[in-house]
């Protein structure tokens, strides 16, 4: 157990608050880090010890902690108007202008955006929108979801559904009718002797063999991130898009990208899409929309779905869905911003510029002998640690390997976030060289630190 005071803040953090997402037996034995501010990419706790964030927040800051421009958007619009919905044909000129933006940096030549508070209820939006339109053209069967196990989607009960980890058993979830096929990680689902365009071939055939079983009729959408994000950074497989993507097209079965991670400069492009050059049939935002200054989420729905949504919402009179803060002026100004910062601004620029950088340094990292993969993209990478690298084999459960090595990672001011047994490095854009340096050394002595503790 950790010794703060009663009245420390560690203590009243955990009298008063329950910890999502948090490794408990760590927080018990170091208690909580609570953080007062931020500068560039760094994070302060109420001790005043300092942070380097590798992680933005959670994939999201990618501006930084404290980008001028952002507060100031924020802080013009709250003078001017802070706040309004977007229901009975009323919304503010703030949405007018965030759509309009969203459909011209989108790989859509025209579309339609409706707006919620978060990447979950993005996802779960698109659900219903693929439900609300299936039962207008009278194909009410046409309900189930297909996604991959490790996707991540989010953790409202059908986002939940969707994603593709155990931990969801606990609600007793998914639901009926969320189907989770192979995750595509070449390493570690990749057959002995198998090539990495048979193994994508392979994925093709799972996903044509689930549809001819569970009848395409009845199939309403396949959800997946161009790189998987929470299930540890895994890019595609060469080849996966164009090989899944007509199989879905022959069944009449939508492609939705969510990309509430890789959209907005991750991967080193606008839109994880067109990294892997494949259009989908929509797209999910989040995250990176507003450079994590305010909450807000996305559906961008592409030329045919917008029409079909267009003709059964005119069958029906109305689309009866929408958040009270749907397409909050706030939210709009600073996604305005964090848009313009990341595309015009450089800041996309410098993932590019930078991600040569990124890769060699963690090259190097990797090298060491307990680092069975690195993998990533842009400012995206993970590095998985095994106990042997020649047979791949995982360090034992109750080793915790990458709490060990987050938790020494912030013991030197590094934030990095353990993923199973990876490590995530997902940096702001706004990253200096010297920054990636101190990044670097930080986990680099992290990493020598746990391992020779387990030799
Ligand atoms: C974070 C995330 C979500 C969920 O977004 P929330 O804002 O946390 O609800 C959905 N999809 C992906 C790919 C994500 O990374």
């Amino acid at each position: 157990m950790h010794d703060h005071p009663a009245n420390s803040w560690e203590s009243r953090a955990a009298r008063y608050s329950l910890y999502g997402f948090t490794d408990l037996p760590s927080v018990a034995e170091r208690g909580t880090v609570v953080l007062t501010h931020g500068e560039g990419p760094y994070v302060f706790d109420t001790n005043g010890k300092r942070y380097l964030d590798s992680n933005s927040g959670l994939w999201n800051m990618v501006a930084g902690f404290d980008h001028p421009n952002l507060a100031e958007a924020a802080k013009a619009q709250y003078d001017r108007f802070p706040g309004y919905h977007a229901f009975f044909g009323r919304m503010s000129d703030q949405t007018v202008e965030l759509s309009e933006t969203l459909i011209n940096v989108s790989p859509f030549p025209r579309g339609k955006v409706f707006y919620t508070n978060s990447g979950s209820e993005a996802n779960d939006t698109m659900v219903k929108m693929l439900w609300f339109l299936n039962r207008a053209e009278g194909r009410t069967q046409a309900r189930k979801i297909l996604t991959r196990k490790n996707g991540y989607h989010g953790v409202t009960i059908v986002s939940a559904s969707m994603t593709g980890k155990p931990y969801n058993e606990v609600f007793g979830l998914p639901l009926d009718g969320f189907h989770h096929l192979t995750c595509p990680h070449y390493w570690r689902e990749g057959q002995e002797g198998e090539s990495e365009a048979a193994f994508t071939q392979r994925l093709g055939a799972e996903l044509e063999a689930v549809i001819q079983a569970e009848g395409a009729d009845t199939i309403a959408g396949f959800f997946a991130e161009p790189v998987m994000g929470a299930g540890g950074v895994i890019p595609p497989p060469e080849g996966y898009f164009q090989t899944i993507q007509p199989i879905l097209k022959r069944h009449g079965i939508p492609l939705i990208s969510d990309e509430v991670i890789c959209g907005f400069g991750r991967t080193g492009e606008t839109w994880g899409a067109t990294t892997y050059g494949f259009t989908p049939d929509a797209l999910i935002s989040s995250k990176n929309l507003t450079a994590g200054y305010f909450p807000m989420g996305a559906v961008l729905l592409g030329p045919e779905l917008s029409d079909r949504m267009q003709v059964a919402i005119d069958g029906i009179g109305e689309f009866p869905h929408g958040f009270t803060a749907s397409g909050h002026p706030v939210g709009c100004a600073v996604a305005l911003k964090a848009i313009d910062l990341i595309l015009k601004g450089g800041l996309m620029d410098r993932v590019r510029a930078g991600a040569p950088r990124m890769q060699a340094g963690l090259a190097e990292i990797a090298t060491h002998p307990n680092i069975g993969e690195l993998r990533g993209i842009g400012y995206m990478w993970a590095l998985e640690a095994v106990r042997d690298r020649a047979s791949r084999q995982p360090f034992e459960a109750d080793l915790s390997i990458s709490e060990r090595i987050a938790n020494t990672c912030t013991d030197h001011g590094l934030i990095c976030r353990p993923l199973g047994q990876s490590v995530v490095l997902c940096p702001p854009f706004i990253l200096s060289d010297a920054e990636m340096d101190e990044m670097f050394d930080k986990l680099d002595a992290a990493l020598k630190q746990v391992f020779a503790g387990l030799a």
